[in-house]
């Protein structure tokens, strides 16, 4: 089926100014907006065609020759995702069953916080920064590029786009001033609570 592109949660104004209307804008708009209209391009006519998005990155991940369908399937997935992640007046500590396994797995909201922002601004080059569900744990993972944690066996919670595009135009390199806003003003643990259920 074709993907489409969502529209974002909230108001692009809302969550200004950590990510101005301006970055919403290009970022969804622009760049969001190519991965799903080059995917479908990608994908017309081939067996994938009336796949899920989840179904096609499992079976192209890792393949050479279809690397071109993968990139953009997984990122227009992730950009879905990572709109979601986001809410005006978020971040900080997290309440909910999120909070208890947090706490178990890192030892306490700061440890993780850490963590994740690191896990943001080590990435080398383009990327993503997520918390995932794996085994049973919760663990902090980075991505490059397109790469997505779903394929690896890995559920998804929670995740930042570390690419340039995603914070430019708000912070120019400053990419660690990025993360921790998103960490400290962002970060919907409602959402990351509906995919711990
Ligand atoms: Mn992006």
């Amino acid at each position: 089926m074709p993907m489409t592109l969502p529209e974002l949660p909230y108001a692009k104004e809302a969550l200004a100014p950590v990510i101005s209307a301006n970055t919403l804008d290009f970022h969804r708009g622009k760049h969001h907006n190519a991965y799903v209209v080059n995917g479908n391009k990608l994908l017309a006519g081939t067996e994938f065609e009336k796949m899920d998005a989840e179904a096609i990155m499992r079976k192209t991940a890792g393949d050479p020759a279809r690397a071109g369908i993968f990139n953009n399937v997984a990122q227009a997935w992730n950009h879905a995702f990572y709109w979601k992640c986001m809410k005006p007046g978020g971040g900080g500590r997290p309440t909910g069953l999120i909070a208890a396994r947090i706490a178990e797995s890192f030892g306490g909201y700061e440890k993780f916080a850490e963590e994740f922002k690191t896990a943001g601004a080590t990435q080398f080059g383009s990327g993503w920064a997520w918390l995932v569900l794996a085994d049973g744990k919760l663990q902090v993972v980075k991505t490059p590029n397109a790469d997505t944690p779903l394929v690896r066996g890995q559920k998804p919670l929670l995740t930042v786009d570390v690419w340039e595009h995603a914070y430019y135009l708000d912070y120019q390199n400053r990419r660690p001033d990025y993360l921790a806003a998103f960490v400290e003003k962002l970060i919907n643990w409602d959402f990351v609570n509906s995919q711990l259920a």
